[in-house]
């Protein structure tokens, strides 16, 4: 039987952090935006809630519900900003789901039990100056000696790359082999020193509360125990890290379309044209139609790639296409909003423009626009399919 009702645990989750998010995050993020001020204090705030080992078993250190809880999770968070949903996207998403899938038990102790647990936080470093939707042309090289490597290279555009403490970055040790010649590996800031260094990227569009920054390794010296998969996994793990993201990224959004419709929804019957409240013009109603239609096909299209982790199903088509419709439609939703608010939408006093600023980069990242035109194209026409895969995200299991 179809069920897409919430469980009791799914329903208290959704109202705590929504309760969290009004009290913690609403207040201040329109000033953090504005000053492009990130607070330090975000990652804490996510942890004092559970939110970083929301969807790992307790063995992990995490609360032990299903995937569909991080869905949710990320609904709610970037309903206030993407900001938010970015931090526990790239941490839990991006690396921890790729460590639970690929790491060894010792790596998952060393480091997926200390992220689950909200000690410490990771970001993901796969895009370079020179390699963004081509990940097989990236140019950081990981030499072997001995029973160390040494990475050299630079990543760029990695969320939360100044604030990190673990790093899951991507380097090639065959570097004629292409794709087959990459390669996983963990760093540790702490114990990098002065061979890894990191900065920020400033005067950004949207998100503008966040951290993005790059990622330099010059000789940068790591035990061969640091190497996530095998050698050569690289470009395997990667992709299975952005099944995870991109389902996070989906989740999101839906909740930036649904912060758009509350707000249109709102205005639209407190303001007054020619005597009536503008939601009476059916103009005005195909704009918030359009909204709260996206509203339901995104979540939909995230909930169904949530049941389909859950019983461990491959979703690279779903998730791709969850991705792709809900970022398309975040967008659409904003900019919708700012016309329903008039001239108010354009300015800061109104929430509008800056869900238009943050609602652009997630159809940039994890797989632009048209990549994912072309992933879906080719899946429909038979050029593309899905194959078994060396390792899996394991099912829900509950605890
Ligand atoms: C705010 C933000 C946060 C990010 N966070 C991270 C992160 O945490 N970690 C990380 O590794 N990266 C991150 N990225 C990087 C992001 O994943 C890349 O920007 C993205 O993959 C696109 O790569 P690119 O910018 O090099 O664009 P390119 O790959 O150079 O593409 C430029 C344009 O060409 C188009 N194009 C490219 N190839 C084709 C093709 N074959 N057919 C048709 N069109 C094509 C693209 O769609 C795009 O329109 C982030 C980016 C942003 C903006």
């Amino acid at each position: 039987m179809l069920d897409l009702a919430l469980t009791p645990d799914q329903e208290q989750l959704v109202a705590a952090v929504r309760d969290f998010c009004a009290r913690e995050f609403a207040p201040r993020i329109a000033a953090d935006d504005r000053a492009g001020h990130h607070d330090p204090e975000i990652f804490a705030k996510l942890a004092s809630l559970g939110l970083p080992g929301v969807c790992f078993p307790q063995r992990y250190g995490g609360y032990g519900l299903d995937y569909l809880s991080l869905g949710l999770v990320c609904e709610e968070l970037e309903y206030v900003d993407t900001v938010y949903r970015t931090v526990l996207s790239v941490h839990v998403g991006l690396v921890g789901m790729g460590l639970y899938t690929w790491a060894t038990e010792d790596q998952k102790q060393r480091w997926l039990v200390p992220m689950a647990s909200g000690k410490k936080l990771a970001c993901y470093g796969l895009t370079e100056p020179n390699a963004g939707s081509d990940v097989a042309s990236m140019q950081s090289t990981a030499r072997r000696r001995g029973d160390a490597y040494i990475l050299n290279g630079q990543k760029v555009w990695v969320s939360d790359a100044d604030t990190a403490d673990y790093m899951l970055v991507f380097a090639k040790t065959d570097s004629k082999a292409g794709g087959r010649g990459v390669s996983a590996f963990m760093l540790d800031r702490e114990a990098c020193g002065n061979a890894l260094r990191t900065e920020p990227i400033e005067n950004r569009l949207g998100i503008r509360a966040g951290d993005v920054g790059s990622i330099f390794m010059s000789d940068l010296e790591i035990p061969e125990t640091n190497r996530i998969g095998d050698e050569g996994d690289g470009f395997k793990i990667a992709m299975s890290c952005l099944d995870n993201g991109r389902y996070t990224v989906a989740a999101g959004a839906t909740g930036t379309v649904r912060a758009c419709l509350d707000a249109s929804v709102k205005y639209a019957r407190e303001r007054k044209t020619f005597g009536q409240e503008i939601g009476r013009y059916q103009l005005v109603q195909q704009m918030i139609a359009r909204m709260s239609r996206d509203l339901e096909i995104s979540r939909l299209l995230y909930f169904k790639v949530a049941w389909m982790k859950n019983t461990g199903a491959r979703h690279t088509r779903q998730v791709s296409m969850a991705k792709q419709y809900a970022t398309d439609a975040a967008f659409n939703a904003a900019h919708d909003a700012i016309e329903v608010h008039g001239a108010y939408g354009y300015s800061a006093e109104y929430p509008v423009e800056r869900f238009l600023r943050n609602a652009r980069a997630p159809i940039i990242y994890e797989g632009t626009r048209e990549v994912h035109t072309i992933l879906q194209g080719e899946y429909a026409l038979g050029y593309r399919e899905d194959r078994p895969v060396k390792r899996s995200l394991p099912p829900y299991q509950p605890d």
